[in-house]
């Protein structure tokens, strides 16, 4: 039924066209904007949350994960999980700021393995391709928002030496394909 070579964005635009219905009312009837329907179609998957692709999914009466994993057939691109408590980001201390590094891994997978959020496969920002480090090249936007040093408990080096001692043993433990880290140059 479904095709390989397609994204999870054509796959779920190809259902809506089957149901004969506008990205206009999808967008309505899971409560989000007909831009963002567009733009997921086109394979921006996370401009929409998890809880909106299911919503997406039950409206076109398939099953989510059998969606996920037609489309898992794509090519690994460079991704990089968009929620600074994941432990694949790593906090360090710049002054008065904590500014988290991101784990860019190769993968095909829309979410992250260790707690579910989006991966984002370019800047959040401009959409330039990722680049290592915790700054688009381009735009200079932070990958991952960055937080006041002074919002943590106790001394802030201490601190984000201890989150990145934890975040390392957490991802060696749970996710072995995760941290393939840098030499992402061959950013698609
Ligand atoms: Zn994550
Ligand atoms: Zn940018």
């Amino acid at each position: 039924m479904a095709d390989a070579n397609k994204t999870l964005g054509e796959l779920f635009r190809d259902l809506r066209r089957e149901r004969k219905m506008t990205q206009a009312s999808a967008a309505q009837r899971i409560g989000s904007a007909q831009s963002q329907i567009s733009a997921f179609e086109r394979g921006r998957e996370n401009v929409l949350s998890h809880e909106k692709i299911e919503a997406l999914a039950h409206l076109y009466d398939v099953d989510l994960t059998t969606m996920l994993s037609a489309a898992a057939q794509l090519e690994p691109t460079a991704r990089y999980c968009s929620s600074r408590e994941c432990p694949t980001n790593m906090p360090f201390v710049f002054g008065e700021l904590i500014r988290f590094r991101p784990t860019v891994v190769q993968t095909n997978e829309s979410y992250c393995r260790m707690c579910g959020e989006p991966l984002v496969p370019e800047c959040p920002h401009c959409n330039a391709p990722l680049q290592p480090g915790l700054n688009c090249s381009r735009c200079g936007h932070e990958y991952v928002e960055g937080i006041s040093a002074s919002s943590v408990v106790g001394d802030p080096e201490e601190w984000a030496r201890h989150q990145r001692q934890r975040n390392a043993e957490i991802t060696s433990v749970v996710a072995p394909a995760v941290p393939r880290n840098e030499n992402s140059n061959s950013t698609v």
